[in-house]
């Protein structure tokens, strides 16, 4: 929390090159933790989902088109921010202090007399080459590496470029910044005696499912970005380990490489499925299409929560529900023990487990969520007449089930845990990048993914596919006019990935 009274702090914080993995343990506890987040074009926003919900976070550009902060605006800001109380993260792409004017900033914190703490992160200058199969040391090879930025200082009369020394030292050089200036870079690199012939590589979006990799020689190379439209940001790679690349290219090769797909589940529920599509190589987009927020009546909820011991059965039709009941419950009481005898049913295995979670057993699980089979299941049991029943349930779901089990004489109350909003918030950026760049496919894994994903009324990208989980989803979307291409044979996450890995394999 920000504390008034208090000067805050502020945290230097590198955001890695670009894959959510190649972020520290350090780094993600200041995302975690902070009030305020600062952030840089290139860190990659999906982290900001690590964010608190009421953490204030602010874009400060540097993308050179956009308007967005200046330098002096950005270190004006930090300082304010920081004497107000709060924890402020300035998260920087790379290693804060790799280029980018980390160093600028430390100064203006440490002017403004505010305490700060650094905390590196992994650079492009070296998980780029990594990442393109390129090593940046290599025996056989060389025994150095000099890393140098290609932008100039405007300001600057003379070029900052030593080219000479450049020549000079050889080894592997590396260059940050200034893929718009390579023509100028390479011919000055010449001029000063470096072999036509040296390998050079660029490579783009480094550590992200955007990853290209340009190779070429110190003569050819500039020929090849204007021919093939190569853009920043990139690093670009100078020495013979390039020709290593032909052997060591990992990334670029593993079989979902170049695809991009998007995933709908919730944020919190989208992790496996992005995971391991992410492990193939797939550029995902997690394009959460709803989130969960309290019931409209949370004072009932945690009346009806409370008096659960009092009932003979609790009923949980999903696995929100089973967290949403135990997350009051436990503010409720500190003592599991509380929940007396009642009998827990779970409609699903998901539920189930959720249930299981808690370390309490599941005394009736209905496979199916029809109405009909769940009464059965209850009837095979005995019956439900005179017993008490508590549906702990979403705002809005259906009321067959409280119907069937009134006409069978049970008493039912619902506990109305949560609602199903639809998600309008963007803070990673990913609904953007998805009406920007558009998409490969989209996978549904459940019915309301379909329609959740449709309510939001967002273009549909020109030849983006369609993968579902199952008949039932496959169904829902072509009722809704989609044309289903892929369809899980295992109607689980492995089975969708299973069957989305086969069909691009074959395509290629
Ligand atoms: N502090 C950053 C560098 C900032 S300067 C770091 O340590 O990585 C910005 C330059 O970094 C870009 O112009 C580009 O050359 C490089 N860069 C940063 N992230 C990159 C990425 N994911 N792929 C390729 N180049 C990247």
């Amino acid at each position: 929390m920000a504390n008034k009274t208090n000067t805050g702090k502020v945290y230097l914080v590198g955001a890695g090159p670009g894959d959510l993995g190649l972020v520290t343990l350090r780094a993600k506890e200041c995302i975690e933790t902070a009030d305020v987040i600062v952030y840089d074009h290139l860190a990659n926003p999906e982290m900001l989902g690590w964010a608190r919900d009421d953490a204030e976070i602010i874009y400060a550009g540097k993308k050179a088109a956009d308007h967005t902060l200046s330098q002096d605006e950005i270190n004006k800001l930090i300082v304010a921010k920081a004497r107000n109380g709060a924890k402020v993260v300035r998260l920087k792409g790379g290693d804060p202090f790799v280029f980018g004017r980390g160093a600028e900033e430390a100064r203006a914190i440490a002017d403004a007399g505010i305490t700060f703490e650094i905390v590196p992160g992994i650079t492009s200058a070296i998980a780029g080459p990594a990442y393109a199969g390129i090593p940046i040391t290599s025996r056989a090879e060389n025994s150095h590496v000099t890393f140098f930025t290609g932008h100039e200082d405007p300001s600057k009369s003379e070029s900052a470029i030593d080219y000479a020394a450049l020549a000079r030292l050889g080894g592997t050089q590396v260059m940050l910044m200034g893929v718009e200036r390579i023509a100028q870079i390479t011919r000055e690199m010449l001029a000063h005696g470096v072999r036509a012939d040296l390998p050079v590589a660029l490579v783009r979006w480094a550590t992200t499912g955007r990853q290209q990799t340009l190779v070429g020689t110190l003569q050819n190379i500039a020929q090849r970005v204007v021919e093939t439209g190569f853009e920043s940001p990139a690093v670009a790679v100078f020495g013979d380990v390039v020709a290593l690349r032909k052997d060591l290219n990992w990334y670029e090769r593993r079989p979902l490489s170049g695809r991009r797909i998007v995933v709908t589940r919730t944020r919190k529920q989208a992790g496996t499925l992005t995971c391991r599509l992410r492990g193939l190589g797939a550029d995902v987009i997690e394009l959460p299409t709803i989130r969960i927020e309290p019931p409209t009546d949370l004072r009932e909820f945690g009346q009806l929560v409370q008096d659960a011991h009092m009932y003979d059965w609790i009923v949980f039709t999903s696995p929100n529900g089973v967290e949403k009941f135990f997350e009051m419950f436990f503010k409720l009481y500190d003592d599991a023990r509380e929940i007396g005898g009642v009998k827990i049913a779970a409609i699903g295995p998901t539920t189930a487990q959720r249930v299981r979670d808690f370390h309490l057993h599941v005394d009736l699980q209905p496979e199916e969520f029809v109405a009909e089979a769940v009464v059965r299941e209850f009837q095979k049991q005995g019956g439900v007449e005179n017993l008490r029943i508590l549906l702990a349930r979403a705002e809005k779901a259906r009321d067959v089930l409280p119907k069937q089990f009134s006409k069978l004489g049970a008493i039912v109350d619902e506990a109305i845990a949560y609602r199903t909003v639809p998600e309008t918030r963007d803070v990673t950026g990913a609904r953007r990048r998805f009406l920007e760049e558009g998409a490969d496919l989209i996978t549904f894994t459940s019915s309301s993914t379909v329609e959740n994903f449709l309510a939001l009324g967002l273009a549909w990208p020109r030849g983006m596919q369609v993968a579902s989980i199952g008949p039932i989803t496959s169904q829902t979307a072509r009722d809704h006019g989609l044309k289903v291409e892929i369809e899980a044979r295992r109607h689980d996450i492995d089975g969708l990935v299973d069957a989305i890995r086969k069909h691009f394999g074959s395509e290629k």
